[in-house]
């Protein structure tokens, strides 16, 4: 941590908090009975906590029992007071003031909002949306509600203006993701791939990937959006894809509150608008194959799938992730895995000969990865060992182009890294 910088609140202890404040800094002037402390850079520590100047002074002073003065230049306490019991206040100032109660980031500045005649006060998160009170009993209450801070409202996206009814409880899909949450769903974006290395181990990698995106204090949807985005290799059809599935399997299962299946909607939230909106579309090939992954390793099942194509699932949790647009998008692209899905796994002699069909049929057209995948699931499915001969041809032509996909990765690996920061556009939100 860079000396003069505390983490806000100080009690965070995790060095590469990204939000600091400068340490207090005084200077005790007079003596005797007109002894006060001067609190030099309190200007300073107002601006990184995004409150009005005089609101630290305020509480400090109200819990220390002195009278507080501000002057140009000068923010004086009655009374010689450590900075260490000063700092200690603001922490206490802040967890009360300053973060939002919900995911304990300073992140409700502009968003807190006294309501005239009722002693209430309220503020929306910027981070995760909750709409929460703040404590309205303590002394400085009163203060704030005669001089509340700045409200800002801020347009919606698509330019609609944000409601100001709060007491409406607002649903989800009416939870508008301002410019901040934007910025810092972007970032979580761009970052997490950067976290993961295949190197290492699952476990170091979860732990990894749970400590950084559980600091931006995202609700649900948005975590497992992010983690969708950062999860998938640049090019999907590798080894590093394989090695990451026990990891999205954990997180649906293990990372999300209990809610897998609110969490797996949102991961193919996120899921759609990585492939439509990365490398333009360049994966859209591979999306029957990621989910026949994610079927095989059971993170998604028959049920859900079929419920997701009924619509039943974006009904059940109202995304305000999704965009029909998307949601389209990314059922055409699965149409073999839907496909494959609805009809079931062929048995008997009857399936076997539809199986042969179809089979016979896709021989006609151009080969490419997905659908040797496609069958290869099949036959993992049936547990039929008689294609044993093409299995092996196409395995050896899968090998093949496994390896030269694999060359082409590294080479366009460092460039690509390069470009990664443009080709994440979260169009979607
Ligand atoms: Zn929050």
């Amino acid at each position: 941590m860079e000396s003069g910088e505390l983490n806000i609140p100080s009690t965070v202890k995790d060095p590469h908090y990204r939000y600091k404040m400068p340490k207090i800094q005084t200077a005790i002037q007079g003596s005797g009975n007109g002894i006060k402390t001067n609190w030099i850079n309190l200007p300073d520590v107002s601006n990184a906590l995004k409150v009005p100047v005089e609101y630290p002074l305020k509480f400090i002073g109200r819990e220390l029992g002195s009278n507080t003065e501000l002057k140009p230049n000068s923010y004086l306490i009655n009374g010689s007071h450590k900075v260490e019991k000063m700092q200690e206040l603001l922490d206490k100032f802040i967890k009360k003031y300053v973060l939002c109660p919900k995911c304990l980031l300073p992140e409700i500045h502009g968003k807190i909002k006294v309501k005239k005649g009722k002693k209430e006060i309220k503020c929306t998160c910027r981070s995760c949306g909750t709409t929460s009170k703040l404590d309205s009993t303590h002394d400085f209450a009163s203060y704030i509600q005669r001089n509340p801070p700045p409200y800002e409202e801020e347009a919606a996206v698509g330019g609609e203006k944000a409601s100001t009814d709060k007491e409406k409880k607002p649903d989800k899909k009416e939870k508008k993701i301002d410019s901040e949450l934007k910025k810092n769903i972007k970032e979580c974006c761009i970052n997490l791939p950067k976290i993961i290395k295949d190197e290492e181990s699952i476990e170091s990698n979860i732990e990894e990937i749970k400590n950084f995106i559980n600091k931006y204090g995202f609700g649900l949807d948005i975590k497992f959006y992010c983690f969708a985005f950062g999860i998938f290799p640049n090019e999907i059809y590798t080894k590093s894809f394989e090695h990451r599935l026990p990891i999205i399997k954990h997180f649906i299962e293990k990372e999300s509150d209990n809610n897998p299946e609110e969490a797996l909607y949102n991961f193919l939230i996120g899921f759609q608008d990585y492939i439509f909106s990365r490398q333009k579309g360049k994966n859209k090939k591979y999306v029957s194959s990621v989910l026949y992954y994610l079927y095989d390793r059971d993170i998604l099942s028959e049920e859900f799938w079929l419920e997701y194509l009924n619509g039943n699932i974006e009904e059940k949790y109202k995304s305000m992730l999704n965009t029909p647009e998307g949601e389209k998008k990314l059922k055409e692209a699965a149409k073999d895995f839907s496909n494959w899905i609805e009809n079931g796994p062929y048995e008997g002699e009857e399936g076997e000969n539809k199986e042969k069909e179809k089979e016979n049929k896709e021989k006609e057209k151009p080969k490419n990865e997905d659908e040797d995948e496609e069958d290869n699931k099949k036959d993992k499915k049936k547990g039929k060992g008689k294609k044993n001969k093409k299995k092996k041809e196409k395995e050896k032509e899968k090998e093949k182009e496994k390896e030269k996909e694999e060359k082409e990765e590294k080479e366009e690996k460092e460039e690509k890294e390069e470009k990664k920061e443009e080709e994440i556009d979260i169009d979607g939100i």
